[in-house]
């Protein structure tokens, strides 16, 4: 299929560049701390099994323990309540894995006031100067708080990081045909957003209404407004319900 050597070359040319948009993965990789009584993720660990020693003369290899939500990953629909009967990371589709992207970029916003929140107005702005929002695609909410990810205190801020006012996350959800949100904080949802009416709004409807969850992601900023290609790749874990994933941007 030509399409298809079409682009294995202009990928091999570097006429479409391939960007990581993945956080390194690493004991120090920040995670989300819920304060008591709630459980909460480990952080991500490697467990040497050899290293071209006794125990594996000629090779390395490690365990790994980890959270399904450490690191860049994604939310699948059963992470939250009001998706239970939904997906997990194991049966999301393939085909929804790979798909276009716009990037809305209000990292100056959220540079003024870290509690910043998207509105709807914020998006029908966008639209109106980018265009609609695309069907089976993701919206990746710029806020420039990747520029932070190597260091665990400026990433958390003290709980004071931007999200998605309520109603726009409902909006998103119910009324546009995205199939997520993609965010480079620790979660889709703002830090205060515990204390929001309903509390974390993102995944309340959005994974209520079958669609995903991306965080931690970088290098955003290398993404143009529209035309890119996200390929997301979650381990299938079964049952699972996210996974640390390798996310990465088709650029032409
Ligand atoms: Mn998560």
């Amino acid at each position: 299929m030509s399409l298809l050597s079409d682009l294995a070359s202009a990928v091999a040319t570097g006429s479409v560049e391939v960007v990581d948009l993945t956080a390194p993965l690493h004991a120090d990789t920040p995670i989300l701390g819920l304060p008591e009584p709630f459980g909460n993720t480990w952080p991500f660990e490697l467990v040497e099994i050899s290293r071209y020693d006794a125990r594996g003369p000629a090779w390395y290899w490690n365990n790994i323990r980890t959270g399904e939500h450490t690191g860049t990953h994604l939310d699948a629909p059963v992470h939250w309540v009001t998706g239970q009967d939904s997906e997990d990371v194991s049966q999301v589709p393939p085909a929804r894995l790979v798909a276009p992207a716009v990037v809305l970029d209000f990292a100056d916003r959220a540079a003024d006031d870290p509690d910043f929140l998207l509105s709807i107005d914020d998006v029908t702005t966008w639209e109106a100067e980018h265009g609609p929002l695309p069907e089976g695609g993701w919206l990746l909410y710029r806020t420039g708080w990747d520029r932070r990810g190597d260091n665990p205190d400026e990433f958390a801020n003290a709980g004071h990081t931007p999200g998605i006012a309520i109603d726009c996350a409902r909006w998103l959800a119910e009324e546009r045909p995205v199939i997520g949100v993609g965010v480079e904080t620790v979660g889709t949802d703002a830090g205060l957003a515990h204390s929001f009416d309903p509390p974390f709004p993102c995944h309340t409807y959005l994974l209520g209404a079958g669609k995903y969850g991306l965080t931690q992601l970088r290098n955003v900023d290398r993404l143009p407004a529209r035309g890119a290609v996200l390929i997301v790749a979650p381990l299938p874990i079964v049952r699972g319900s996210g996974s640390p994933c390798r996310v990465l941007a088709l650029v032409g």
